[in-house]
């Protein structure tokens, strides 16, 4: 199984090589030379773990790897914590809770099979690797947790200050040891341009090894297969139906794996898409053309997402746009209507959402009264009380903290200031 760009403009590799290059030379995505197929025997039949899900659906793309006989054991430390799919009050609305990871958001899976890849794919005296992230809040902290006190890897982030959750402020904070976080007095593009600028610096790049590990990474794609294949599988042999999808998203990246899995013959049905107020995707899915924007800051500050890069991926899968807007559509969810649904949820629903989450139960709730009877779950992409300064004074109680961000939360902080700028940051890169 080889590996190709969305542009077409560079060789096939192999998946180790597209693992640790994470884009692909020409400034494309990476995605698989064919998607692989399996059969119902697999695919309808109840699976003991998400780990054995994983092993069993990453396979294919592992047959040419040199991780190729390692991939169970991998899998088995990357994914040791449950995606449970919970009943909500509603018949037939279920929730995927993938927040029950160490930083308490979908992304820890991902980040953590990465950092099990790229460990056992690094060659002993290889010197140590940088890994660059600008975050929006939660792929830093995922990507800190993963790799922190990891021999061979340090981590740097950037993430712009004030605008992320407290929560998720000392979330990113958090680790100290090999993991070093600016808050940088700018925007989220700010700290973007700046680790684009760092990573492209051939000066810089030869005086150190310098990676990335955002979204678009292979490494961050293929890993999210495994809880949709999952989850499908069972509740296909515990109900004997496909289960439809309801994906809050913003750059695409945990949509673009539902896409997959779907495609690879797990029994997903319909999938939906919910976005806040940046709708670059609704309005390609009614219709208009894709037309990327400046991004709005929103409440769901995770899918502040004014470009989605996934889209390309999207569309390299489907022959045309009329056969990408017939397998998938999109709503947008303003703040108010996060709010209110984030209010009622409790009574409603049985739960307390994250207002990501929340984007994706107003789609159900609007499915539903459509007259929609179908099973739907909504993918819960993080813990709500990472969101507490929104969601608590909404549902007016306190919303418990789980373990895992209890602990992160009691840590000291070693966050330092930058400025927006991208000379510092390479003098602070170059002075470790
Ligand atoms: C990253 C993130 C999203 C969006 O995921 P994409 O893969 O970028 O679409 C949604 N919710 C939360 C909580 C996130 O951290």
């Amino acid at each position: 199984m080889r590996f190709v760009s969305t542009r077409g403009g560079t060789p096939p590799t192999g998946i180790d090589a597209a693992l640790i290059a994470g884009l692909a030379p020409d400034g494309g995505l990476y995605v698989p030379e064919r998607i692989p197929a399996f059969a119902p025997s697999t695919t309808q039949t109840a699976s003991p773990s998400l780990a054995a899900t994983a092993t069993e659906a990453l396979a294919p793309f592992f047959v040419d790897s040199s991780l190729r006989e390692r991939l169970p054991a991998l899998c088995a430390r990357a994914y040791d914590f449950d995606a449970p799919l919970v009943p909500m009050r509603g018949h037939g609305d279920h929730l995927l809770e993938l927040f029950h990871g160490p930083t308490a958001a979908f992304k820890d899976y991902a980040a953590r099979f990465l950092a099990e890849c790229l460990s056992a794919l690094r060659a002993p005296d290889a010197p140590v690797t940088t890994i660059l992230v600008a975050t929006s809040g939660d792929t830093g902290a995922a990507v800190a947790g993963a790799f922190h006190r990891r021999p061979g890897f340090e981590v740097v982030i950037l993430y712009p200050d004030g605008r992320v959750s407290p929560r998720q402020a000392h979330g990113l904070e958090c680790w100290g040891d090999n993991v070093r976080t600016f808050r940088v007095d700018g925007s989220f593009d700010d700290c973007q341009r700046m680790a684009k600028t760092a990573l492209s610096d051939r000066d810089l790049r030869e005086r150190m090894a310098l990676t990335s590990a955002n979204s678009i990474s292979l490494g961050r794609l293929l890993p999210q297969l495994a809880y949709y294949a999952h989850t499908a599988r069972n509740f296909f042999a515990q109900h004997g139906t496909v289960l439809n999808l309801i994906v809050p998203t913003g750059n695409l990246g945990n949509a673009a794996a539902a896409l997959l899995a779907k495609r690879m013959g797990f029994p997903i049905g319909d999938l939906v898409l919910a976005t806040n107020a940046n709708d670059v995707l609704p309005r390609f899915f009614a219709g208009g053309d894709y037309a990327p924007e400046a991004t709005k800051a929103t409440l769901a500050n995770a899918m502040d997402v004014g470009a989605p890069s996934n889209f390309e991926r999207l569309r390299h899968w489907h022959a045309d746009d009329a056969a990408l807007r017939a397998a998938v559509s999109a709503h947008a969810v303003d703040d108010a209507t996060i709010r209110t649904t984030i209010a009622i949820a409790p009574e409603r629903h049985g739960i307390v959402p994250c207002p990501h989450t929340a984007c994706g139960l107003h789609v159900l709730d609007n499915l539903r009264a459509q007259g929609d009877t179908r099973p739907w779950a909504v993918v819960a992409t993080a813990h709500p009380a990472k969101f507490d300064s929104i969601v608590e004074p909404l549902v007016r109680h306190g919303v418990e903290v789980p373990p895992a961000l209890a602990d992160c939360l009691a840590r000291p902080a070693y966050g330092e200031a930058l400025t927006a700028d991208d000379a510092a940051l390479r003098e602070r890169l170059l002075s470790r």
